[in-house]
């Protein structure tokens, strides 16, 4: 098929038309399990009625204005942003990558008033994603992400994974913050020990420097918590966080939230967005928290998230040769796979489930949070399947249509 759309991504050969909940119906009308939700996007899953009525409502009324004005719905949602979490004021962005140079620019200010413009360097954990601009690939630091782009971004330093030491022994002068992903996604669902969040925070604080928290993918409940650093308690609270993905439900929305002293060098005309927090997006926002924040969801999500992680280790234990691992927290899984990950996804596509590749042969399940123990065994099933399919073509039975499709792609 000819496409006039610049080929960055290579694209499955599907077209969805509608979704329904944890559902996506294609244009062929075949029905798919949708575990990917538009990676960690559709926090409340396709079609949600109240957030589909929100959407038309302000459509109806008002769409945008500008931030030269104000905003009630932008208020309004801020408030209940910092009503439940650590911080004290939002900014709000239209999406990750562009939170985390909001962030970064955040934090490098805030050293700047203080003055100590030479703190500006940022560090991170190597296997990091934070985006695709020119800063957040060098933040990131990943070489498959920077190569053929020209010089790497000055004042971004990866340390190994998870190294406490590392991490205290980069630490030094020109230090501006520390910025990570509580768990990383597109990294492969690789979780930092709470007790290393803790610490982070802890030598941040003795060396005057910010902690940043990228909750672009962990956030708004994902994990079973609003926010996944909540999981490490008070002594891991960050100064500044990045929000996006979930946030939106599907609209194209994100956020930076942060204390009141981490954002003070942001005065009037320092930083901006054209689009950020417009009121159509605000109305969606706070129609996506009115879901999150409802009594009995985050619970669900937690209950859901075990249940589904029970039942995969079964499976990992009936398919050595296909599962090795099964990691992750809440609705945020990482399946570590034996074949390469593009294979099994191709293989769970065939059997109409939506899973997305990430780092370290990862493949993740990140359902809509709305999911129950149904949709979960469903997709138990379907994987079994998929991991059944794999195992007839290794042992070179390639007769059956699955895993002929599979072993082709
Ligand atoms: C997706 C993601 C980003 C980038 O978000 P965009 O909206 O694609 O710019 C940044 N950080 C993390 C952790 C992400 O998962």
């Amino acid at each position: 098929m000819t496409s006039a759309i610049l080929p960055t991504y290579a694209r499955a050969d599907v077209a969805f038309e509608k979704g329904e909940g944890a559902w996506l119906v294609s244009r062929r009308g075949e029905r798919y399990l949708d575990f990917g939700a538009g990676i960690a996007v559709n926090a409340v899953g396709h079609s949600h009625p109240h957030v589909v009525g929100a959407l038309v409502e302000q459509a109806q009324k008002l769409w945008h204005t500008s931030n030269l004005f104000q905003v009630p719905e932008g208020e309004r949602l801020a408030q209940r942003l910092v009503d439940n979490t650590f911080a004290d004021y939002v900014f709000f962005s239209n999406s990750g990558a562009e939170a985390n140079e909001g962030a970064i620019k955040m934090a490098r200010r805030y050293h700047y008033v203080n003055g100590n413009p030479e703190r500006f360097r940022v560090l991170t954990f190597e296997g990091a994603f934070h985006g695709r601009t020119i800063a957040t690939i060098a933040a990131g630091g990943q070489k498959k992400y920077l190569e053929g782009f020209g010089p790497k971004a000055e004042g971004f330093d990866q340390v190994p994974f998870g190294d406490h030491e590392a991490m205290r022994a980069a630490v030094g002068p020109e230090t501006a913050a520390i910025l990570i992903e509580p768990i990383q996604g597109e990294g492969g669902i690789r979780s930092v020990p709470h007790q290393c969040l803790r610490g982070l925070r802890a030598l941040c604080d003795e060396a005057g420097i910010l902690l940043i928290y990228d909750e672009v993918q962990t956030g708004v409940g994902r994990t079973g918590k609003l926010f996944a650093h909540e999981w490490a308690g008070p002594e891991a609270r960050p100064d500044i966080m990045s929000v996006a993905k979930g946030i939106g439900g599907g609209f194209p929305m994100g956020a930076i939230l942060c204390t009141e002293e981490a954002g003070k060098g942001l005065a009037p005309g320092t930083h901006g967005t054209t689009f950020g927090g417009n009121a159509l997006a605000m109305a969606v926002g706070n129609a996506v928290l009115d879901v999150v924040l409802a009594d009995g969801f985050l619970e669900n999500v937690r209950r859901t998230g075990l249940f589904l992680k029970q039942r995969l280790a079964e499976l990992r234990d009936r398919h050595p040769a296909v599962l090795e691992e099964i990691r992750g927290e809440g609705l945020m899984i990482g399946l570590r796979s034996k074949v390469p990950n593009g294979d099994l996804v191709a293989a769970m596509r065939d059997e109409k489930l939506i899973g997305i590749a990430a780092g370290d042969n990862v493949v993740r399940l990140l359902p809509p949070l709305i999911v129950g123990e149904a949709e979960a065994a469903e997709a138990v099933r379907r994987i079994d399947a998929a991991c059944t399919a794999i195992e007839r073509k290794l042992a070179g039975e390639t007769d059956t249509p699955a895993a002929a499709v599979a072993g082709a792609r």
